[in-house]
């Protein structure tokens, strides 16, 4: 039988914390067919949508977000951790199990109207996906929806994007 997108990725249990299992898609883009499948299965959701600017989230959305903006023939946008872009931010910060984080856009990456995808490889508890959504929207980019590779439903980021009037769209769980 052929090989899913989820059969590509490999799981690391006790990291980053004993307890954790780390579900690595490094595995999934180190193979030729399965990266390719990844970018098409995450292009299908918005086939016929206007998409002007595909957002990739550190580190792991740049490679797919890069990927899916070459396809679409859009522009890319970087949402990076605190102090890594160069020009004038704006930040959103979120918490985390243990304190919080700080995500930022260049004020000027967006325009008003624009309509974007926001790509990431993994929604967990949806914190980091909600701050790129609301620094999106800050800067008044209409976003039209947000795909993953993996979605840790246990974890309730779906939910909490749903709840933000977000469509997503993922191509495999873990429990
Ligand atoms: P959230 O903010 O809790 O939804 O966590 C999602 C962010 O953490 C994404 O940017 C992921 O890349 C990263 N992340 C959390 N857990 C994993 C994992 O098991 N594998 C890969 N990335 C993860």
């Amino acid at each position: 039988m052929s090989r899913s997108v989820r059969d590509y990725i490999r799981s690391i249990h006790d990291f980053p914390h004993e307890g954790i299992i780390f579900r690595d898609v490094t595995t999934l883009f180190a193979d030729a067919r399965g990266f390719r499948m990844a970018v098409d299965q995450l292009l299908h959701g918005y086939a016929g949508a206007r998409i002007d600017k595909v957002v990739g989230l550190e580190a792991r959305g740049f490679i797919l977000g890069g990927a899916v903006a070459h396809q679409l023939s859009t522009g890319f946008v970087p949402i990076r951790k605190k102090g890594k872009l160069p020009g004038t931010v704006i930040s959103e910060a979120y918490q985390l199990e243990y304190g919080e984080a700080i995500m930022e856009i260049h004020d000027d990456a967006l325009r008003p109207g624009e309509r974007v995808l926001i790509v990431d490889d993994l929604l967990a508890t949806g914190g980091t996906a909600a701050a790129a959504i609301k620094l999106c929207r800050r800067l008044q980019a209409e976003v039209v929806g947000c795909a993953f590779v993996v979605d840790l439903p246990e974890l309730g980021g779906r939910k909490l994007l749903e709840g933000m009037d977000m469509p997503v769209h993922v191509l495999c769980e873990f429990e």
